[in-house]
């Protein structure tokens, strides 16, 4: 039985809980106790707050686990990152009032930095030789400078509104993080081969994230051209129609491609394009 820690509630509970299901583990919607099992594979879910992820992990009450990047580097805890699971993704980055001129690092030296990253942010300004007074707070970093509790903050951003909201500007980016799969250092093979099996799996899904299964009947000679616009995976799939003379691609698209391809396509004198969902694509 491989034990994952998975965060409580937040951003990631819902994103790392659909991952799961996506990838076939079956994970009670209702669940809110500490521990549940998967009826359907043999893992185990113990449900903690962000911030104890990477402890539990590293000594191995838990085998893997589900958590920010940010949380792991600022934790300091010996894991394995295992595999970046492209979700909650963000930046930790240093930010000032906005009319402040600003020129470099150096200008922290003598600063007071209020964060909830004193681990990170202390490690970058000792890589920069940067002297300031970083002061730890649990939350509403944004609004120290306003209310005198600091010259600048150090938090996670992600599109950046609450720093303008709050009369701020990014001035330098320090990590990005997006949520990863970690594992307890030096797991026993038993365990692994289970986790190996959850990596393929997680793999599948992301990687049918964004794609789209397209089909479309080309006159026979435009297949050249048509393949030309699609380049598919390995080779697309080409099937002959009844109606002689045409055939019909097959082929996994990037989302953001298909109005650009289909117009493409019917330049040339294709016909009938379909798009359908995929929803997994395991290779
Ligand atoms: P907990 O109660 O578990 O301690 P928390 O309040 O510390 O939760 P959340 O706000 O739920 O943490 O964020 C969890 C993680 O989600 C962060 O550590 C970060 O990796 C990611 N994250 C945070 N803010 C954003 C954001 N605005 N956009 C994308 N990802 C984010
Ligand atoms: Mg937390």
């Amino acid at each position: 039985m491989l034990r994952i820690a998975l965060q409580s509630k937040g951003r990631l509970n819902e994103k790392s809980l659909s991952l799961l299901r996506d990838a076939g583990i079956a994970v009670e919607e209702s669940d809110r106790r500490l521990l549940s099992r998967s009826s359907n594979f043999p893992v185990e879910i113990l449900y903690l707050r962000d911030d104890d992820i990477p402890q539990t992990v590293s000594c191995g009450i838990a085998d893997v686990g589900i958590v920010g990047l940010n949380e792991v580097r600022e934790r300091g805890f010996e894991v394995e990152v295992m595999q970046h699971l492209g979700f909650g993704k963000c930046r930790l980055s240093l930010a000032i009032p906005k009319d402040i001129p600003y020129d470099g690092p150096e200008y922290f030296n003598g600063k007071r930095i209020a964060t909830s990253y004193p681990g990170i942010l202390g490690a970058y300004f000792k890589e920069k030789n940067v002297q300031c007074d970083i002061r730890e707070i649990a939350g509403s970093v944004e609004i120290s400078p306003s209310i005198g509790l600091a010259d600048g903050i150090f938090d996670i951003v992600s599109s950046g509104g609450t720093l303008i909201q709050n009369g701020l500007a990014e001035v330098e980016k320090v990590m990005d993080s997006d949520a990863v799969l970690i594992g307890t250092p030096g797991l026993p093979e038993d365990k692994l081969s289970v986790v190996r099996i959850l990596q393929s799996r997680f793999t599948s899904v992301l990687r049918s994230k964004g794609k789209k299964y397209m089909l479309v009947n080309v006159p026979n000679e435009k297949i050249d051209e048509a393949l030309a616009i699609i380049p598919s995976m390995k080779s697309p799939t080409l099937l002959p129609l009844a109606d002689k003379g045409w055939s019909a691609i097959h082929a996994v698209v990037d989302e953001s491609e298909i109005w650009d391809k289909a117009d493409r396509l019917k330049k040339i004198g294709a016909e009938d394009i379909l798009i359908l969902s995929m929803e997994k694509l395991i290779i």
